[in-house]
């Protein structure tokens, strides 16, 4: 039995790990679920798999889990510190599926206890790449890439030298507006925003599909998690989203991965790994799909490619900012407090002042200063968006 906990259980990417999880109980002993708000889909899921203990990290909801829940031996907590102590709960195996920076300290605190994370949390790596490698490496921790695009470099890369490739490729859908004219993009809906083509995943990172802000992530994940430099990943857009990433080779092979645009895919690649087992996705039928199409990102349509680039030019702290910044602008667009294009400007205005603080700029990657970081960057985002409304 293999003893395994989900932080982000009631998310997209948590969701399709229960999916996987519920097929064989038999095969795991369910340590912790995590969730925040939806505190009867946590409470379902706990009695599902039989959790030994559910955490909302909302103190406001502990009660309605601990009603939720009443009559069962699962236990309840609540809150930031319930969450790491959750990622610290003795397991084997660990995904983490919490969206944004509030996934890094549970995930830390995992990779503390030597446990395997399944990283779909992009977020730790941007904000804090080399603390998470770090962690992983000194208490023998493993860390497996959960990210589509990721999970398929680290499958193309099996048995392969990491000093023979020359470039990775990611591919990207091109998000719900890719072949909108970009005079409507400033006037775009958040319900325009929030519906993919391709891939049915939580609302955050549908509307970070539309602006390549997801993408824009991915580069800058890709680069902590492969040790590769910022000139040898390349972002390409692909409408069909069914080549999810290209390692190419100096002898000029690419291995290419790919699959149905399914996360239980990368999730049970992940938990199985380094094993494969059979999986509930469906099949690509080649002769019916017949033609792939390919098209390089367009830089005006897309500013957050050019930003990620500028943060991996950068280093240091500069993916925490920029992390939040784009955190903050999207809730203010959610929100309908900006445009579309206004999350960009925003984001390029708070890196820009990072900038011109020389003392943040070389300070070491360390949990308090990425969480303080975080927050600076947060409060000049909004301290820039009340300059341009007013
Ligand atoms: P989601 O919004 O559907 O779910 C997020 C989960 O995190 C929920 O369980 C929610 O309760 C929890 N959460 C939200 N805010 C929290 C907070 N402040 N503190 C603690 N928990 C909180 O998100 P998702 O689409 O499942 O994405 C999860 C992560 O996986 C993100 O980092 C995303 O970029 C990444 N990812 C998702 C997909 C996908 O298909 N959805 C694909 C690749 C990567
Ligand atoms: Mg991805």
């Amino acid at each position: 039995m293999r003893r395994v906990s989900i932080l982000g259980a009631t998310g997209s990417v948590g969701q399709n790990t229960i999916d996987l999880i519920a097929r064989a109980p038999q095969d795991y002993d369910v340590v912790a679920l995590t969730g925040g708000h939806n505190i009867s889909q946590l409470a379902a899921d706990a009695k599902l798999i039989n959790a030994e203990i559910a955490v909302t990290a909302y103190d406001e909801r502990l009660e309605d889990l601990r009603a939720a829940l009443a009559g069962t031996d699962i236990k309840v907590a609540a809150g930031q510190a319930a969450l790491s102590e959750a990622g610290a709960r003795p397991a084997d195996w660990l995904m983490s599926a919490i969206v944004g920076a509030s996934g890094l300290a549970p995930g830390l605190a995992a990779l503390e206890q030597g446990a395997t994370l399944a990283l779909a949390n992009k977020e730790s790596l941007v904000c804090a790449g080399a603390l998470v490698l770090e962690t992983a490496a000194r208490h023998g921790g493993r860390l497996l890439p959960v990210d589509s695009e990721h999970s398929a470099v680290f499958q193309a890369l099996t048995g392969e030298d990491i000093e023979t490739v020359e470039r990775i490729i990611i591919t990207a859908s091109g998000g719900a507006f890719r072949d909108w004219p970009i005079e409507a993009l400033k006037t775009a809906t958040l319900a325009e925003a929030s519906s993919h083509p391709n891939w049915d995943m939580g609302q955050r990172i549908t509307i970070d599909s539309a602006s390549m802000f997801n993408k824009a992530l991915e580069l800058i994940e890709t680069k902590e998690y492969f040790g590769v430099s910022s000139d040898q990943i390349e972002v390409i857009v692909h409408p069909e989203s069914l080549i999810h990433a290209l390692v190419g080779h100096t002898d000029g092979a690419i291995m290419a991965h790919l699959g149905p645009p399914d996360m239980r895919h990368a999730i049970g690649y992940a938990l199985h790994w380094p094993k494969r087992r059979e999986l509930p996705v469906s099949r690509l039928d080649l002769a019916q799909i017949a033609n792939l199409s390919f098209k390089a990102p367009d830089d005006a349509r897309y500013p957050a490619l050019r930003l990620a680039r500028d943060v991996m030019q950068r280093g240091g702290l500069s993916g925490a900012v920029f992390n939040a910044a784009k955190e903050r602008s999207l809730d203010a667009f959610i929100a309908g407090r900006i445009g579309f294009l206004d999350m960009a400007a925003i984001v390029e205005e708070v890196l820009n002042r990072f900038e011109a603080q020389t003392g943040l700029i070389d300070a070491a990657i360390t949990l308090d200063n990425v969480m303080q970081t975080d927050h600076l960057a947060r409060e000049w985002a909004d301290s820039i968006m009340v300059n341009r409304a007013g």
